[in-house]
């Protein structure tokens, strides 16, 4: 059975009619929002790449020793570089290993395939390290950069490489995929994912819907001066900053909307429209939008480094009412 997801078929049918016409880039950039699945794309295609006895529309066999060794993950000749550690950087020794092993002969006679994720974590060290590669790619070598920010690797990288975009599903195809995956509220948790399913199965799972759920408490008490901002900013430092800042982001957008339309059709968030109704009401439009700016500033940062000095300060920025004629001592 194919492991295609229905949202990536025009994207499988442009590297299949490459792969025919013999004219496979040898660099790939696949970019695209994250929580879409560009990932199992790129290695179900290249478990396609190297089985010997693909089906008629390129999927491969499941069942030759290529495809037994990959799914078993222990092909020879495909190679994966990813952070050792969550939020860690893509080092330069991590590149030097996957430039050596392009530079090998195949061991079992195909191609040789390299993925690198998430490609923005590279340090500069690393993708210059990876230059010469591009520049001069070895023979029946396919090297795979994913990005869900493709606009922060350097310009000598992403101009080297073939684009391969991928984009959100329309929403109706996104929800008949998630219904028979999921037990909660598809609508609601493709809401909560900004319409990326693989996320939105993610989110089904309770304990993370709580975890919201105290975000959203905490961010409503720091609000209302109720809880010290240092203490609540400890709370969304953890466990994934970054994550945790796009609930922020999706409460913020859901402010500005519900200000902007008396009743608003389709909101991120509609399980908490009552209370963020009341919070939009607290400020002026152009004060929301500063706020989501400054949001998505921060989220941008937290995604290559998790900073929690800068976390820090956006949420205490947060709640400075402009009043200077404040003593703390009294
Ligand atoms: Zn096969």
């Amino acid at each position: 059975m194919s492991r295609l997801l229905p949202w990536h078929a025009s994207q499988w049918r442009e590297l299949l009619q490459r792969k025919v016409a013999n004219r496979l880039p040898h660099a790939l950039l696949c970019s695209g929002p994250a929580g879409l699945g560009k990932r199992l794309f790129v290695e179900y295609f290249a478990q396609a790449l190297l089985c010997t006895a693909p089906a008629q529309e390129g999927s491969p066999c499941g069942v030759c020793r290529n495809c037994r060794l990959f799914l078993a993950g222990n092909h020879p000749d495909y190679f994966k570089v990813e952070p050792s550690e969550e939020g860690k950087p893509i080092k330069v020794d991590q590149v030097r290993e996957l430039v050596a092993f392009l530079g090998y002969t195949s061991q079992l006679g195909g191609y040789k395939i390299a993925l690198l994720t998430p490609a923005e974590r590279m340090n500069l060290n690393a993708a210059n390290s990876l230059l010469k590669t591009l520049e001069e790619p070895p023979g029946d070598s396919l090297l795979v950069l994913l990005s869900t920010t493709p606009a922060r690797l350097p310009a000598t990288i992403r101009s080297r490489c073939q684009q391969l975009r991928f984009q959100l599903p329309p929403f109706e195809t996104a929800l008949a995929w998630l219904q028979p995956r999921v037990s909660g509220d598809p609508a609601l948790l493709l809401g909560l994912s900004g319409g990326a399913p693989l996320q939105a199965q993610a989110y089904a799972d309770p304990a993370w819907l709580a975890h919201r759920q105290t975000l959203f408490e905490t961010y409503c008490a720091v609000v209302a001066g109720q809880a010290d901002p240092v203490r609540a900013a400890e709370v969304w430092s953890k466990p994934d900053a970054a994550a945790n800042l796009r609930c922020l982001i999706g409460w913020q957008m859901d402010m500005i909307r519900l200000k902007m339309m008396r009743d608003p059709p389709r909101l991120l968030n509609p399980d908490l429209r009552a209370a963020l109704h009341r919070l939009a009401g607290r400020w002026p439009l152009p004060l929301l939008f500063q706020r989501l700016d400054a949001f998505i500033r921060l989220h941008a940062l937290c995604v290559t480094q998790v900073n929690r000095p800068l976390l820090l300060e956006a949420l205490l920025g947060d709640c400075a009412d402009g009043q200077a004629d404040l003593d703390p001592r009294g």
